[in-house]
């Protein structure tokens, strides 16, 4: 039997090895839920809605437990965990509230005996190949308005983040869905690629950019809904107006919290001259302040890196950059093991020649850019092949919506960073995605809307 062994990446130590899935348990699975999905489809509304009020009953319950999980498999700092336990439960709200209303029939056009109707259908079977990084955020963002609007859910969770995955899985069960509408598959790559094989209506992927476009290579031939949200190298512009001390504060923690590991991390900051040495001082004092170690420790602000490569990645960048004549201000060294450890690592001097400014660091790595002014901040925003979210710093909104407005990104914020909202949608231009989830737009995504032509006989 093939087994997954899952890892605690800040001490090496096995967790558990689970049983895993193979190609032939990934065909009969599919299988039974392409055979339930009309009968769950066919439930009122209120009953699908019941059951995930059951599973956000269940997550407020065992939040404790359940933050520990993930902390144990990611590194995760545990306060960081409890957030995202927390920031979850509004997103569930959310969808419970919303999708009546986002996918309700419409009447769009009724004359001279002529109606014509929209209806949302459900897509059907979906499979979601999930990131490791805030495992509760997207998986749900994708599994909740999937099962409300009637589908069901081959679920990959990443393997860094499999016990939390099929914790996701157990509450839903718990709750009421059945088994064959949400289904867990324990295992790598390879059973993602597997999942890929089957008679899917479409595929919802997040993760890296380099295996969405392995994905997308591999249902390319097959003409079912792709969505990819993939990684980003998001800048902020800090402008002249701005408190330095006050973007400082706040760019440190966008940059940092997650240990960087975030899909919306601050990766580039570009600061107006005037403000550069105040925002660079300021900033190296805050990254000072963030302890590094066990993620378990309520005063732990820097956890382990999750998978091991990446700390080849982010020595690469460092490397690259002293290389290059960056100003190495804070860290720059992997911790000592057992674990995957990276020092929090804030570079100033930095140009668009250095790695660390052009691929996502995805760790706790920054550079910081000193710029002439707005049209150069501009510049050098767009100067990337990603496009998740951008912002900028200053007290005049004015100024922050021409600077925003021509930003090619998927967010943009004024005077905030690395947040997220259920409200509105999420998506990526460029090399950082298609599709969106979030918003009513992120409902209706999990649904074909279906064009009624309606005649009245004579
Ligand atoms: P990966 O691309 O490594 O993996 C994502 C998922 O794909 C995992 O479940 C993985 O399985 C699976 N997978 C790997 N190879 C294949 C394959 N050939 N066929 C099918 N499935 C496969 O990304 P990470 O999990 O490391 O996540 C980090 C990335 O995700 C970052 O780039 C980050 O920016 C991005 N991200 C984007 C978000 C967004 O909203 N735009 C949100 C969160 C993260 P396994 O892990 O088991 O190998």
């Amino acid at each position: 039997m093939t087994t997954l062994s899952i890892h605690n990446p800040a001490t090496g130590e096995l967790i558990i090895a689970l049983p895993a899935d193979d190609a032939a348990s990934v065909a009969a699975k599919a299988a039974a839920a392409r055979a339930a999905q009309p009968l769950w489809a066919a439930f009122p509304l209120a009953r699908r809605k019941a059951c995930i009020e059951g599973f956000r009953t269940g997550v407020v319950r065992d939040l404790e437990l359940l933050a520990a999980t993930m902390t144990r498999e990611t590194g995760k700092p545990i306060k960081m965990s409890r957030n995202e336990l927390n920031g979850l439960l509004p997103r569930i709200d959310f969808f419970l509230q919303e999708t009546e209303r986002s996918i309700a029939g419409e009447t769009v056009f009724d004359e001279g005996g002529m109606r014509e109707q929209i209806q949302h259908e459900p897509l059907g079977v979906v499979a979601n190949i999930s990131a490791w990084n805030y495992p509760w955020f997207v998986g749900c963002n994708v599994i909740l308005p999937a099962l409300l609007t009637g589908n069901a859910v081959l679920y990959k969770p990443s393997e860094y983040a499999t016990l939390t995955g099929l914790e996701i899985c157990r509450l839903l069960h718990e709750a009421g869905v059945p088994r064959d509408i949400l289904v867990g598959l324990v295992g790598g790559g390879e059973v993602g690629q597997a999942l890929l094989e089957q008679e899917v209506d479409g595929v919802f992927f997040t993760g890296s950019h380099a295996t969405g476009q392995r994905i997308a290579q591999a249902v390319g031939q097959r003409f079912v809904k792709l969505q990819l949200e993939l990684g980003g190298k998001d800048p902020t512009y800090v402008a002249d107006d701005a408190d330095p001390k006050a973007a400082a504060e706040s760019l440190a923690d966008g940059a940092m919290y997650n240990t960087g590991q975030s899909c919306c991390s601050v990766e580039r900051i570009y600061v107006h001259e005037r403000s550069y040495d105040a925002f660079v001082d300021a900033f190296v004092q805050t990254v000072k302040s963030y302890r590094m170690g066990d993620p378990a420790s309520e005063d732990t602000y820097i956890g382990a890196i999750t998978r091991a490569p990446q700390l080849d990645v982010l020595a690469a960048q460092v490397a690259d950059a002293k290389a290059q004549g960056a100003k190495l201000l804070l860290g720059g060294h992997r911790g000592e093991g057992p674990g995957n450890w990276f020092e929090a690592t804030v570079f100033s001097d930095v140009n668009h020649s250095m790695e660390l400014m052009r691929e996502e660091s995805f760790g706790p790595l920054i550079g910081i850019q000193k710029v002439r002014d707005d049209d150069e901040a501009v510049r050098l925003m767009n100067d990337t092949r990603y496009g998740l979210t951008a912002g900028v710093y200053t007290r005049d909104e004015a100024r922050a919506k021409r600077v925003l407005s021509q930003v090619k990104a998927g967010s943009v914020y004024w005077n905030c960073c690395d947040r997220v909202s259920p409200r509105l949608p999420w998506s990526g231009v460029g090399d950082s995605g298609v599709g969106l989830t979030l918003s009513r737009y992120g409902i209706q995504t999990f649904t074909r809307p279906k064009a009624w032509h309606l005649r009245q006989p004579a």
